[in-house]
């Protein structure tokens, strides 16, 4: 009998990239091609913008919330990114690979880091975004219509800090065609729920296979 599905191990899906290249929209692709993937919903001290739920967005945290739950160990990872801090919080993670579901991560390079550093890595899957050029980059920032000019600029001065990162991440996709590039995440995503080391219950199917294998000779 093959493995079943639900004897897997969860996968940390790590996607980085400098700001618009599409990882809120490949991650919501990625969801709505596989809803049992959880997002990973980070804490941060920086405003809500139009629109956004606390607890489902993010957790909105004041600076004191935020550095006191660092203190006491609850974040997987954190780092100051755009003068905010932002944070993995740690136990519903933790529970969501337990039971065999696969956690999506939408942090910059630094969190990534941390994770790779961590026990954890040896179920982290990690995918770099590069944008087809910068040009196009300051496009889709602009065109999300979210961010004034001013934020704009800011992040664009900052998206060479994040890209000169890429060569960290296990997989890195240059996100052309919105299409293609979903199509090669299902790809990455499927291979590496095939690891060994996802898949514990294949071991008492080699075991059978033995019993199996002795039993005819
Ligand atoms: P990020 O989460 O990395 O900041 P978003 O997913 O918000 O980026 O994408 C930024 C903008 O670019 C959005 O308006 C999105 O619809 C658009 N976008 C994302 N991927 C593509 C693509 N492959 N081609 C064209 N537009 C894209
Ligand atoms: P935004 O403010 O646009 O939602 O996110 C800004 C940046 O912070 C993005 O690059 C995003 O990936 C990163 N980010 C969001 N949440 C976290 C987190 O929990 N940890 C880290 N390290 N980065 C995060």
């Amino acid at each position: 009998m093959p493995a079943k599905t639900a004897d897997r191990r969860g996968l940390l899906i790590i996607l980085s990239s400098p700001s618009g290249a599409g990882k809120s929209t490949l991650a919501k692709r990625l969801r709505e091609w596989d809803s049992s993937i959880r997002f990973s919903v980070s804490a941060t001290t920086r405003e809500p913008r139009p629109g956004e739920v606390d607890g489902k967005d993010y957790h909105f945290l004041t600076e004191e919330a935020f550095k006191s739950s660092v203190e006491e160990g609850e974040m997987l990872e954190h780092a100051r990114v755009f003068g905010n801090y932002y944070g993995s919080p740690r136990a519903a993670v933790q529970d969501a690979i337990d039971a065999g579901q696969d956690v999506l991560f939408d942090i910059d390079w630094q969190g990534a880091q941390q994770i790779s550093n961590s026990p954890l890595n040896q179920h982290t899957l990690s995918i770099f975004l590069l944008p087809p050029s910068i040009t196009e980059l300051h496009r889709r920032l602009q065109d999300r219509g979210q961010d004034g000019a001013d934020v704009i600029a800011d992040r664009m001065r900052k998206s060479w800090d994040e890209i000169s990162h890429w060569d960290a991440y296990d997989f890195v996709l240059v996100n052309d065609n919105l299409d293609d590039t979903e199509q090669k995440l299902r790809a990455i995503l499927t291979a590496a729920r095939l690891r060994r080391t996802q898949q514990p219950s294949i071991t008492s199917h080699v075991r059978q296979l033995q019993t199996e294998f002795e039993a005819t000779q």
